[in-house]
Formats: structure tokens, C-alpha cells, sequence
């Protein structure tokens, strides 16, 4: 089922996985799934790795998930392909019946020497597609703080704008630990006449190192709360732990009184700390039909 036609009846509930390295094990992310699969998830995620390493396991995690009867969503990056890479890449994916695809930029990884191949940016991949594989449903991703390499909000939203434009259904955020923050941009979202919808992508709270890192590596803030947490619990990692998990069950229920049209949850491949946070969540009125 295409992922656009839930989002138009109400709020989704959504996980991301990565596939394991390529000598890793399925089984323990096999067993993440069963026991997502518990919260009737509308679709799982599964991410690329930029310059199409790992192919190989997406498609393999695709498969199993499906065989669970998740729905998927394949993440998909523009660095280092082509028009004429992507038929053998994405072949795979469409003999699976897969519906649903995020379409992304990437980043260059680490010691990439190849050249960014056809798209300089994510709106390209989406029109190509769109033009190329019409029908499926095509999401994307937004900042809600902006994009770290975006020079101003405006530019940045007028870039969401194009992707709706080409052909993008729904929009899938980085992180984003401020309510108000989102709400700001919602309200740019608007102004700038983006109507479709927007799924928040959270990550659970678990590790303060883990926390600071990925807020600075992506240009995401951490509010007054969340910075006491950091700074109350700097040497004691499992009362840190602890006040992160209240901390990201009260985000949720604050982002979920905002209005929110769907809550994707960054599992990092476990299910205890999603489980116990989403146990703590109203999750029947959050996805009850509009
Ligand atoms: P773009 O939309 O191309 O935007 C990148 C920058 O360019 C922004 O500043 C934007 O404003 C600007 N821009 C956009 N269009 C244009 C244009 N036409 N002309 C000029 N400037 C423009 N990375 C992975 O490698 N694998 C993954 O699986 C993955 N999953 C992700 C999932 C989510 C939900 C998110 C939010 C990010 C994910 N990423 C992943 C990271 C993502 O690839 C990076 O954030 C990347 O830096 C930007 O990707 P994008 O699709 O937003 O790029």
C-alpha cells in the first residue's frame, strides 16, 4: 500500500532500520522486526548507504521485512548513480512490489573518490523518477531547522517546495528535539504553499554522546531540557538513560498535540527502548481516522 493514501486517513507509525554490514548477521534485526511488527507499524524504513555500498542487504532486508508483512520504504541517494545504474539497482526493489521509496541527495561518504554521477540533488532523483517509474510514492526528506549546508530558511524551504513540486508525496524529517522549532516550520511550510504531509523522525534519547554527536553533525539543536539532561547526568550514563526516555516519551506526546502526520521512530535496529516508549504513548488516538 502506497504510504500517501494512509497519510490522507490519518496519522502513521513508522521505524527506521539499516541494513547490518555486509558479513553481519540478519538475525538479530530479523528479530527487531518481529517484534516491531507487534505495533502494526505502517511501513519500515531502510536506509542506503551513500554511493549504493550495501545495496545487496537492503534489498535483503526488504524481502524479510515484507515476508513479515511490514510495508517498506527503501531509501534511495543520488551520489554515484546514473540514469542507466539505477534500472539495475532499483529492478530488485520493483520485482519485490515495493510502493513506497525516499528519495535523498546523500552525503559524500568518507574517502569517496567517483564522481556524483547524474543528480546533484535530491529533486533531480524525484523527477526522475517520477517521469521514469510513474506511480509509486515518492517521499523525501526536510530539515525541520534547516538543512545544515542551506544558507537561509527561505532557500531551504524553497527547495521542499521544488520536491513537492516534482513529484514528492510526503516529506520525512531529520531530528528535531524543539516542538516549537517545527512549528516555526510548519508555518514556512505554508507560507511557501507545501501542503503535503510531514512525517516527524525522532531519534530515542539513550546516549548522551550519541545525542550530542548526531544534533552537531546535523545542525540540530538541543533545547534548555534536554541540554540539563546532558549536563545533570555527564558521568552516569544510565540515569542519563533513564531522564532520555521520559525525555522522548513527553517530546512525543508534545509533537503529538502539535499535529503531527506521522511519528517515524530511529530504532538504530533495537526494539526494547522503542517498545518501552511507545508502551507509554496513546498510540490508538494518535492513529485514529481524521
Ligand atoms: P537535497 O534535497 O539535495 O538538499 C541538500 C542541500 O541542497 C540543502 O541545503 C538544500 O536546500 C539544497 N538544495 C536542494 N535542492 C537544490 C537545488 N535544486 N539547487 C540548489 N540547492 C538545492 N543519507 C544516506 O546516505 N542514506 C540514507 O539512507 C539517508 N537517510 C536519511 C533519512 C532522513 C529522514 C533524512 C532527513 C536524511 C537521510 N540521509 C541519508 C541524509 C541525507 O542524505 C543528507 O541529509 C543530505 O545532506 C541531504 O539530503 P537531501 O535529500 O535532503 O538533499
Amino acid at each position: 500500500m502506497k504510504i500517501s493514501e494512509t497519510l490522507e486517513k490519518r496519522a502513521t507509525l513508522s521505524f527506521e532500520v539499516f541494513p547490518p554490514k555486509d558479513d553481519g548477521s540478519l538475525a538479530p534485526l530479523e528479530e527487531t522486526l518481529r517484534k516491531l511488527a507487534g505495533y502494526k507499524p505502517d511501513f519500515v524504513s531502510i536506509t542506503y548507504g551513500a554511493g549504493g555500498t550495501n545495496v545487496g542487504r537492503s534489498v535483503d532486508v526488504c524481502r524479510m521485512a515484507l515476508g513479515m508483512g511490514h510495508a517498506v520504504m527503501p531509501h534511495f541517494t543520488c551520489i554515484g548513480n546514473t540514469r542507466d545504474g539505477i534500472a539495475s539497482f532499483i529492478g530488485p526493489y520493483l520485482d519485490l512490489g515495493i510502493e513506497n521509496l525516499l528519495l535523498l541527495r546523500g552525503d559524500l561518504p568518507e574517502g569517496w573518490t567517483g564522481t556524483r554521477g547524474d543528480f546533484t540533488h535530491a529533486s533531480e532523483l524525484i523527477a526522475f523518477f517520477e517521469e521514469s517509474y510513474p506511480g509509486l510514492c515518492l517521499a523525501a526528506a526536510a530539515y525541520p531547522e534547516v538543512h545544515i549546508e542551506s544558507q537561509t530558511a527561505e532557500e531551504d524551504v524553497r527547495y521542499l517546495r521544488l520536491k513537492q513540486d516534482l513529484g514528492a508525496s510526503f516529506f520525512l524529517t531529520q531530528l528535531c528535539h524543539d516542538v516549537t522549532a517545527y512549528e516555526r516550520f510548519r508555518e514556512r511550510l505554508a507560507a511557501a504553499g507545501v501542503t503535503i504531509p510531514v512525517v516527524i523522525g525522532l531519534m530515542p534519547i539513550l546516549s548522551r554522546a550519541g545525542t550530542i554527536r548526531m544534533s552537531l553533525s546535523n545542525g540540530v539543536s538541543i533545547p534548555a531540557d534536554l541540554a540539563a539532561i546532558c549536563g545533570r547526568y555527564e558521568k552516569d550514563e544510565e540515569s542519563f538513560r533513564k531522564a532520555g526516555m521520559e525525555f522522548t516519551v513527553g517530546l512525543i506526546e508534545r509533537y503529538i498535540a502539535a499535529g503531527i502526520d506521522g511519528l517515524h521512530l530511529y530504532t538504530l535496529n533495537r526494539h526494547e527502548d522503542v517498545s518501552t516508549i511507545l508502551d507509554s504513548i496513546d498510540l490508538i488516538g494518535f492513529r485514529k481516522e481524521k
